[in-house]
């Protein structure tokens, strides 16, 4: 008798499991993935992302704007160039807006359509496209590729992966130099590389985000997604029933398997066979390699290529589309029909995700038109703290910058109040080129009486710096605060 209820029975059960546990290497090698190429609507789709992010990326650099390069962050000069917009670091303020705006856009788009970013607009995905278009045009579609890499060396392999290498190369390092191109003005840059005159940083990274969009998109691609990406262990917990997923109807398509009795004339199969032919196409087109008809896997970029090629094979059996589809977990539950699935789109959820995102954005909006069209730091020179001059009357030094944040010269007038009988020895106006900083050096004194009745010690004082009209009215009024020392 067997009694599987004793120690015995107990401990060679644990044994059995403990044979059964699969030992895998963290450091294992990778099964290369031959991806196989796919059109349809949703490529279509994907394929518009590629040209937009890219025409973007590419072509932004070269635009001009007010005789200067429309968009630049130059670090050396602390000044930031959006089209119209010119930023300082002090605006530090609305890049964290902008950080807090994305990842609530991801939040809302993750909990309405899943990764809808990965699959269609992320780099790591639009730069592995473009590098598989690239691989296809040298070595072929996935057959011609395995036959190849199968192959002995010989000059026509060479020629095709060294042609390949070439154009990836060329693609990485033109990426680099973009890249590098929104920090040093672009015109510049070429002109440097034209005449081998790159400075040390600019080699470093151009070579280096060359490099790594070569090794991201040529070699590490899925992995990438699967092993490195945080977005793919963490977009799970936005997930709900109503979120939008790529999946396969299990129960259309099973049983399933090829069956000489399916006709694929009309359409029709025996009892007991589901949709699905078991081409296993659906595999060959996913990027990482993994199988939809498992369910809702991590690995999954959700980029629809397992739905573009399903689909054609149920247009080739005369089926109807969709047995690989976006649907949601309630609706391939509850067999939900289409528009079931757009009113459900509105959950409470997605509304909260929306408001915040709304509130977010207005904010950030707001601000921008309310932001003040120059900006000012004092700073107390510190080889000067407060002294005695001429007829007993007292100085502090200071040193203010004042940075214009406009397309526009403007002039301003330099003001201080606090103690009565302040005087500063800077008081004609001051014209700032557009979007100049300029730190300017202001001594205060006040008569000997005004000192001596504050007493020694720290006083509040303001430096108010007044843009001016061109007619010399006050358009814009910056006030800094400031302490003036009165010694002992
Ligand atoms: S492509 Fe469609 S029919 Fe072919 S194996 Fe995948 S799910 Fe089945
Ligand atoms: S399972 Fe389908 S949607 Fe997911 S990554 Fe593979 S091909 Fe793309």
């Amino acid at each position: 008798m067997n009694d599987s209820s004793s120690p015995a029975a107990a401990a060679a059960g644990a044994d059995a499991d403990d044979a059964a546990v699969r030992i895998v290497s963290l450091y294992q090698k990778q099964k290369k993935i031959y991806a196989r190429a796919v059109s349809g609507w949703f490529a279509g789709w994907r394929w518009a992302l590629v040209w937009i992010t890219q025409l973007v990326f590419y072509g932004l650099p070269w635009l001009e704007w007010n005789a200067r390069q429309a968009v630049l962050f130059d670090l050396e000069a602390r000044r930031f160039y959006i089209f119209g917009l010119v930023l300082y670091p002090q605006d530090f303020i609305f890049l964290t807006g902008l950080l807090i705006i994305s990842a609530y856009a991801l939040f809302l788009f993750t909990t309405v359509a899943g990764r809808l970013w990965c699959g269609y607009a992320c780099p790591q995905t639009v730069y592995t496209e473009i590098f598989m278009w690239v691989e296809k045009r040298f070595e072929g579609d996935r057959a011609q590729r395995m036959k190849l890499d199968a192959a002995p060396w010989g000059m026509q392999k060479l020629m095709r992966k060294g042609g390949k290498q070439a154009a990836w190369i060329a693609l990485g390092l033109w990426t680099g130099f973009t890249f590098v191109g929104y920090f040093t003005p672009i015109h510049t840059l070429a002109l440097k590389v034209l005449s081998l005159g790159l400075g040390p940083w600019e080699t470093f990274w151009t070579l280096f985000y060359g490099f790594a969009t070569y090794g991201n998109a040529g070699y590490m691609r899925e992995q990438v997604c699967k092993y490195m990406c945080p977005y793919a262990r963490f977009q799970s917990a936005m997930f709900d029933p109503d979120t939008l997923i790529i999946t396969y109807d299990a129960a259309r398509g099973e049983a399933r398997g090829q069956n000489s009795k399916r006709n694929k004339k009309d359409g029709l199969k025996p009892a007991g066979v589901g949709d699905c032919i078991d081409c296993g196409l659906c595999v060959q087109v996913c990027p990482t390699g993994i199988d939809i008809r498992n369910g809702l896997q991590y690995e999954c970029i959700g980029c629809a290529a397992c739905i573009d090629v399903c689909d054609g094979v149920m247009d080739k059996m005369n089926y109807p589309r969709g047995l690989v589809r976006y649907d949601t977990e309630r609706g391939m539950a509850e067999h939900s029909p289409r528009a079931t699935l757009w009113k459900r789109v509105m959950r409470p959820r997605v509304l909260g995700y929306t408001a915040v995102l709304g509130l977010i954005c207005t904010a950030l909006l707001v601000a921008l038109l309310l932001r003040s069209p120059f900006k000012v730091d004092v700073v107390r020179d510190r080889g000067t703290l407060g002294r005695v001059v001429d007829d007993g009357w007292v100085e502090n030094v200071y040193r203010l910058q004042i940075m214009n944040a406009t397309e526009n010269s403007q002039t301003y007038l330099v003001t201080a109040e606090g103690l009565s009988g302040l005087l500063l020895d800077r008081r004609e106006p001051l014209t700032l080129a557009p979007a100049e900083a300029r730190w300017i050096a202001v001594a205060a004194r006040v008569p000997p009486e005004v000192a001596t009745n504050a007493g020694s010690g720290a006083h509040p004082l303001r430096f108010l710096v007044t843009l001016q009209t061109p007619e010399g009215t006050a358009a814009h009024r910056v006030v800094e605060k400031a302490t003036f020392l009165v010694p002992r």
